[in-house]
């Protein structure tokens, strides 16, 4: 699972209370749904460990026994994680049948103890491995759970979603997400709040990892050098080379692809995530099309950026489109 320390968070507290207090009579097969920065994971190790641990505490698991042990060292013999290839990671990676089938015999061997498969993203099963996952949840062997981490609870096929008991972990009411927050940036204000949670579809996690990064504090200079350069539609060179320099091109990418959805979202009438910015002159200079056009532009510069083509040509090539209007 994703490298993130095992917890709980707050508001995750009552599913916990609910799962442990009810445990071991939860079914075989849990699904955990949330939207990236709610935590999911971090709730999903905590309860793997405290289900294979063999001195649970209330909140936890003992982090003492041999279980919890050999889960600190990646080497449980009755734990399994099951995801796409690595070396597959790219968009529509898919999790095949062969590594759900050779699941059977780990889930069919009885022994001591409790058995764990947790299966990530659970999006990325296929037809053939949910029917395979399928045929495993209806003959699951004793002491076997089976733990489904997705981001989107719809994304599944229903057959699987029947099967599961499910649980949102994105669920955040805006006073937990908010003291969150307060906790970690005591610093920041109101408005920084605001505008953190907007940006990160009021996931607190998510919020926080933004607050971190250089181009939150670059945005308005960027769109200011925008609007510049489409109202006066000259130097889009000059531009790209100042925005080479002032961002590595991970994070540019990142801003402008933030930027370009709320401008698109003005254009409709929507609202917009950027609620500190003013995008009503530059939204003035564009058509819908062409910025649907832009961002299909931006999906195709960050594939290419994983073929290693050159960044500083990629912002060159947008500053350019971003001028032609
Ligand atoms: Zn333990």
């Amino acid at each position: 699972m994703q490298d993130v320390a095992p917890q709980v968070y707050p508001w995750q507290q009552a599913l916990w209370q609910n799962l442990t207090s009810r445990f071991p009579n939860i079914g075989h097969g849990l699904l955990f749904y949330g939207k990236t920065g709610s935590g999911k994971e971090a709730f999903a190790k905590q309860f793997v460990a405290w289900v294979l641990c063999q001195a649970r505490q209330p909140q936890a698991a003992c982090g003492q026994c041999s279980s919890c042990q050999w889960l600190a060292a990646n080497t449980h013999p009755n734990y399994v994680y099951v995801s796409t290839d690595e070396e597959n990671k790219k968009q529509n990676a898919q999790i095949k049948i062969e590594k759900i089938r050779d699941l059977l015999p780990f889930v069919q061997q009885t022994g001591e103890g409790w058995r764990v498969i947790v299966i990530q993203p659970a999006e990325a099963l296929n037809q053939a491995s949910s029917n395979a996952l399928l045929k495993t949840l209806e003959e699951p062997g004793e002491q076997v759970l089976i733990i489904l981490l997705a981001q989107h609870y719809l994304k599944l096929p229903a057959t699987i979603r029947s099967r599961l008991q499910h649980f949102a972990l994105d669920r955040i009411n805006s006073d937990q997400a908010q003291d969150y927050l307060k906790q970690h940036l005591p610093q920041a204000g109101q408005s920084q709040y605001d505008l953190l949670m907007n940006l990160a579809n009021q996931m607190p996690i998510q919020a926080l990892e933004l607050a971190g990064n250089e181009w939150l504090g670059r945005r308005a200079e960027f769109v200011h050098d925008w609007l510049k350069l489409v109202s006066q539609k000259n130097m889009p060179l000059q531009m790209a080379n100042k925005w080479n320099k002032t961002l590595v091109f991970a994070d540019f990418l990142m801003m402008f692809e933030y930027l370009l959805a709320d401008l698109t979202a003005y254009k409709l009438g929507q609202n917009i995530k950027n609620i500190d910015l003013d995008f009503s002159a530059l939204a003035q200079h564009y058509h819908l099309e062409y910025l649907f056009q832009l961002y299909s532009d931006l999906q195709q510069a960050k594939l290419l950026l994983k073929q290693n083509v050159q960044s500083q040509l990629l912002v060159d090539q947008l500053c350019i489109k971003l001028m032609h209007v």
